[in-house]
């Protein structure tokens, strides 16, 4: 990439002529934490502020009617920075909302792990979520690129390819291929060995995706959001999932040998501790291994930022440690009976250890004498441990 070549980056603000602000938007949180960042840079220095992310849409403008930052620039506006961080006059460019970005590839764990985003967007238009009014609609990156880019990835030493976007499940929905389609293409590819998916919705994982469930190459984890298991809260979620469904198709993945993880949010307006007893029955009968949770965080502009009765803070966190203890105890008796070999991919190494993951996106801790970070490893032995497996190379 030749962007920003002019210009070199500093670990330390004070020492910052232009500070760019990558912003966030998700909650109400973020934007207050966005401007007292903005408030800390504006009383320690002499820096010009930009701003881009998400953040640029929701309050862009008016950090840019109060003079607190030199200019504003939307996600795909973000390729021309050079060109907006050089302009003299304040300016306001919040870009495309329907703009696909060219760079599929979007981040690395060492050289054996990529993160390659195939869509951006969403159509859903779940009540408590700002994204698609910040992210636009569900749109696909063009396949050949996402191909190209991957094959020549692999023939780097690149194993691992994880497919990113912000509802990667409706890849391909407008151009009338699948999720599923893509994936058996980059499996393909010579040299690719396992592909993991981000978070996937239920209604996602279509007839055509089950008939690839038992491909070697997919990862034995998959990650569906359910955000909820009470059928109420699903509808004042405005969620397109059905707890009775959900439950079929867990158990399906279950009976294949998939660890499984979600996402949920505890303490959304409407919860009462009814409703909450009755999801945690659903979820004490879901065969979860993985969490991604959050306690309920009001986005003004949501539909469920209207809502009532609201929930209390307090009771929120409570929950949200309820349901973590529930999937922590599933997540060890999962490991604690599962007999096979575990297909480990070395990411890391913290003091003598080694840290990678297992086909059901499980972390493991390895001890060893040779260096390890980037390999693949096969273990038959290794110790369950409540907090996570240990081995031996
Ligand atoms: S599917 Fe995800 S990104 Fe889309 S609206 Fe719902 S929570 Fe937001």
């Amino acid at each position: 990439m030749s962007s920003m070549q002019e210009y070199s980056v500093t670990e330390d603000e004070s020492e910052a002529d232009i500070i760019v602000v990558n912003s966030c938007t998700v909650t109400n949180g973020a934007d207050s934490h966005v401007r007292s960042y903005i408030s800390h840079v504006e009383s320690s220095g002499e820096a010009k502020i930009f701003l881009t992310g998400c953040g640029a849409h929701t309050k862009g403008e008016k950090l840019l009617e109060q003079g607190r930052v030199s200019g504003v620039f939307g996600q795909s506006e973000k390729i021309k920075i050079d060109e907006m961080l050089s302009k003299e006059e304040p300016f306001y460019e919040p870009g495309d909302l329907n703009h696909i970005d060219e760079s599929v590839v979007d981040d690395f764990i060492g050289k054996s792990r990529a993160f390659i985003k195939i869509q951006e967007g969403c159509s859903f238009r779940c009540s408590y979520c700002i994204i698609p009014y910040v992210r636009g609609d569900a749109r696909s990156m063009d396949e050949d690129k996402i191909l190209e880019q991957i094959a020549r990835l692999a023939r780097n030493g690149f194993g691992e390819f994880i497919l990113t976007g912000t509802n990667v499940g409706s890849y391909g929905q407008k151009t009338g291929t699948s999720i599923a389609q893509l994936m058996k293409k980059i499996s393909q590819i010579r040299g690719v060995r396992r592909i993991r998916l981000g978070s996937v919705e239920p209604i996602q994982i279509t007839d055509e995706f089950k008939e690839i469930l038992d491909e070697p190459w997919l990862e034995r984890h998959l990650h569906i959001a359910l955000q909820h298991t009470s059928p109420q809260m699903l509808k004042y979620m405005n969620r397109r999932n059905v707890y009775k469904q959900d439950r079929e198709l867990f158990e399906l993945l279950a009976s294949k040998g998939f660890a499984i993880g979600t996402d949920f949010i505890t303490g959304h307006p409407g919860e009462t501790q009814q409703l909450w007893e009755e999801a945690m029955r659903h979820v004490r009968e879901l065969p979860l291994t993985h969490l991604h949770a959050f306690s309920y965080s009001k986005r003004d502009g949501t539909p469920s930022a209207q809502m009532k009765p609201e929930v209390n803070g307090k009771i929120a966190k409570e929950r949200l440690h309820e349901l973590e203890s529930i999937v922590k105890a599933k997540n060890f008796e999962f490991r604690r009976s599962f007999d096979g070999e575990l297909d480990v991919l070395i990411e890391s190494q913290k003091d003598a250890l080694f840290i990678g993951y297992d086909q059901h996106f499980n972390k493991i801790m390895i001890e060893s004498d040779e260096d390890l970070v980037g390999n693949w490893i096969n273990l038959q032995k290794y110790e369950v441990k409540e907090e996570s497996n240990y081995g031996r190379v």
